[in-house]
C-alpha cells in the first residue's frame, strides 16, 4: 500500500521550513514595512507571492482540480529535481525510468546522487510495464514517464500507466509537457483515484510560454505540500506569474496555436511522405516529428548551412538515424521542406 510517510525523506520529514514575510501575512493591501524591501519603484519593489495563489486558483478553475493540488516551478525542471530532493536518499535509492526519453530525468538524478535505472521501451516505443515492474525495489522511490514522450513522440496507454501506478509503492510521475497536442485526455482527472500519481504541465509548450520559465506538478494536496516545503520561497517571480495570469485569461489562443500547429504538424507528414530520402515517420503525439534518414548527420549539417536548426537524436538508442524535428510556422515549415528536399538530390 502507498504511504506518503514510507517514502519521504527523514530530514525532510522533519524540517522546519524558512518561513518569509509574505507568508505570515496574505493581504495585499497595507503598509509593508515587514520585508525590508525598497518602497520606491513599484511594482518590482515587492516579493512575489510564494505560493502563487492567484495565478494556481484560475489554473485549478481551468483543470478541474484543487489550487492544493498544483505546484509551480520554475519549469519543469524544477519539479523534477525537487521530487527527486524530497524523496530519494543520496547513495541509497534509484529512480526507474523509460529509454529513450527527456535527457532531465537522468541529470537531475546524477546531481542529487540517486541511482537511475533505466528500462528501454518496446522496438515500437510502447510501454514495456513487466520490465518496469521487474526492476523494482524496496529502494525505488519514482517512476519517471514520459506521454507524449520526448524524442519518440508518441503516447503510452493510459490504462498501463495506471496499473503501474497501482502496483507500485513509490510515486509514479507522468511528464505531460505535450498533451495539448496529444489525441490522448490528460491524467490530471485521474489524481483523486490514485494518491501516488504526480502529473508534470508546463507553460514552455502550448502555452508558448517558455521563455517565462513556468512549469507545473498537479499531485495530491499531500505530495505538493512537501513541494512547497522544500522548494526556494521565491521561486517563481512577479512578471511570471503575471504573464501566466493573463495567458490563462485567454484559453482560446492557445486552443488556436495547438489547431494550427496540429494542421502544419499534418501538412509536414505529407510533405516527408513523398520525400525519398525520409525512411520513416514516426507517429507522433506531439508538437514535432521524429523521421529516420539514411545519414542523419549528413542531413542535419546540410539543413545547418541553411540556418535550419533540428535536433540530431541519431547517437540515442534506439534512435538511430533519426531527426527530431520541431513544428514551426508554415514559413519556417515550407523553408525546412524546400531545403530537405534540395539535400535528397
Ligand atoms: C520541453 C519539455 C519540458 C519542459 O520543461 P520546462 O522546464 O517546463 O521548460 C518538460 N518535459 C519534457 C519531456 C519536455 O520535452
Amino acid at each position: 500500500m502507498f504511504n506518503i510517510n514510507n517514502i519521504v525523506r527523514e530530514n525532510i520529514k522533519v524540517l522546519t521550513p524558512y518561513s518569509s514575510a509574505r507568508d505570515e501575512f496574505k493581504g495585499n493591501e497595507g503598509v509593508f514595512l515587514d520585508a525590508n524591501e525598497n518602497p520606491f519603484n513599484n511594482p518590482y519593489n515587492r516579493y512575489p507571492d510564494p505560493l502563487q495563489r492567484e495565478v494556481k486558483e484560475k489554473l485549478a478553475s481551468i483543470k478541474g482540480v484543487r489550487p492544493e493540488q498544483i505546484f509551480f516551478g520554475n519549469g519543469s525542471d524544477e519539479a523534477i529535481d525537487l521530487l527527486m530532493r524530497a524523496f530519494c536518499e543520496p547513495h541509497r535509492d534509484n529512480i526507474i525510468s523509460i529509454h529513450p526519453s527527456y535527457g532531465m530525468y537522468q541529470v537531475a538524478a546524477d546531481i542529487n546522487a540517486v541511482e537511475f535505472v533505466k528500462v528501454p521501451l518496446n522496438e515500437d516505443f510502447t510501454l514495456n510495464a513487466g520490465a518496469i515492474r521487474s526492476a523494482v525495489n524496496a529502494n525505488t522511490k519514482l517512476i519517471m514517464l514520459c506521454s507524449p514522450n520526448n524524442p519518440t513522440a508518441n503516447s503510452f496507454s493510459l490504462n498501463e500507466m495506471l496499473t503501474l501506478a497501482d502496483g507500485f509503492d513509490g510515486l509514479l510521475v507522468v511528464d505531460e509537457a505535450y498533451i495539448d497536442f496529444s489525441a490522448l485526455p490528460s491524467l490530471v482527472s485521474e489524481l483523486d483515484n490514485h494518491p501516488n500519481l504526480v502529473i508534470l504541465q508546463t507553460f514552455s509548450k502550448a502555452w508558448g510560454l517558455a521563455g517565462l520559465r513556468m512549469g507545473i506538478a498537479y499531485a495530491s494536496e499531500e505530495i505538493i505540500s512537501i513541494l512547497n516545503k522544500i522548494k526556494y520561497p521565491y521561486n517563481v517571480n512577479i512578471m511570471t506569474q503575471k504573464l501566466v495570469l493573463d495567458a490563462l485569461e485567454d484559453v482560446d489562443e492557445k486552443e488556436e496555436w495547438v489547431k494550427e500547429i496540429l494542421g502544419q504538424r499534418q501538412f509536414l507528414i505529407e510533405a516527408f511522405q513523398n520525400m525519398p530520402l525520409i525512411q520513416k515517420i514516426y507517429p507522433t503525439d506531439a508538437n514535432f516529428i521524429l523521421v529516420k534518414v539514411p545519414d542523419a548527420k549528413a542531413a542535419y549539417d546540410h539543413l545547418i548551412e541553411q540556418k535550419i536548426i533540428i535536433r540530431d537524436r541519431s547517437k540515442v538508442a534506439m534512435c538511430e538515424g533519426c531527426l527530431r524535428i520541431t513544428v514551426g510556422t508554415e514559413t519556417e515549415n515550407k523553408a525546412l521542406i524546400k531545403a530537405l528536399k534540395k539535400f535528397d538530390k
